[in-house]
């Protein structure tokens, strides 16, 4: 699934290529990916005739704005954007189409088909599901050290657990997570109240930069994963922890572990990750 710096690469792309286009049509062929409105008939009305204003991001979820109206788009597993002509052919799996009035569509192809959209009148979108109750953004400014410190720091779970509960934090997946908790020394089943004021401080910092360091890489190309303009993450060859099993880790050389914490595959050095 991608994660904030994914989404932020597909932003960023989605920015450069679709703002101050205008919709003249809408084609759904797979209804469940709208889920709001209800009728696919009605999403499709309501977009003709906008232009795209900018592309915005919150957390995992795309944030397509338009003159008087908001599309939030999460690509859940495999969910993709690309802007095309129209005479170019339709890929399989392809199940928006938004027809620009310039001759270019914007496709969102989906091979898993868990990607959702919802629409909505601008500014609904922040006090309505699925972006209401979303937690800390963490390459805001208002991400501090005491903020993350109130969010995470009273929670009884583990703490890899509490990272990837988007109510918390925002836009940590399964990769990220790992290479933070690797990048600050701490265990992933270390429970987060038992956490101390200087280990949830290097924590903080692991984070912003773990994730400020893959936004800047074009974020990670794990399985299929493409950016909105079908450019490949570069990411994943800086990843020092996530999916090197039995590799010696970078720091100390010691066999990296995989277990299973909280359902994930969960990837940790042993000896610079103490299990305290
Ligand atoms: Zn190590």
């Amino acid at each position: 699934m991608p994660e904030l710096p994914e989404v932020e690469t597909v932003r960023r792309t989605l920015n450069q290529l679709i703002v101050g286009k205008t919709i003249d049509s809408v084609t759904v062929s797979l209804p469940r990916i709208i889920q709001r409105p209800d009728d696919i008939d009605a999403f499709a009305m309501e977009l003709a005739g906008h232009t795209v204003i900018g592309v915005e991001r919150r957390g995992k979820f795309l944030r397509i704005l338009l003159d008087g109206l908001v599309l939030v788009s999460h690509l859940r597993m495999e969910g993709r954007y690309g802007v095309y002509q129209q005479h170019e052919e339709v890929e399989k799996h392809t199940h928006v189409i938004f027809h620009f009035n310039d001759g270019t569509e914007l496709r969102y192809k989906d091979v898993r088909q868990f990607g959702t959209m919802h629409l909505f009148n601008a500014g609904e979108e922040l006090v309505s599901k699925p972006l209401l109750k979303l937690g800390l953004e963490p390459l805001d400014p208002a991400f501090t050290v005491a903020a993350f410190r109130d969010a995470v720091g009273k929670r009884m779970t583990k703490i890899k657990a509490v990272l990837l509960n988007q109510a918390y934090v925002v836009g940590i997946g399964n990769i990220y997570v790992d290479e933070a908790l690797f990048r600050a020394g701490i265990h992933p089943e270390t429970i987060a109240k038992t956490l101390t004021a200087a280990q949830l401080t290097v924590l903080h910092e692991a984070i912003v930069v773990t994730l400020q360091d893959a936004v800047d890489a074009g974020g990670s190309s794990i399985k299929s994963y493409v950016n909105g303009q079908g450019e490949m993450g570069m990411f994943q060859h800086q990843l020092k922890i996530y999916g090197r099993k039995s590799e010696p880790c970078a720091t100390c050389g010691t066999l990296i572990e995989k277990s299973v914490v909280g359902g994930r595959g969960t990837h940790y050095c042993p000896k610079c990750q103490p299990l305290l």
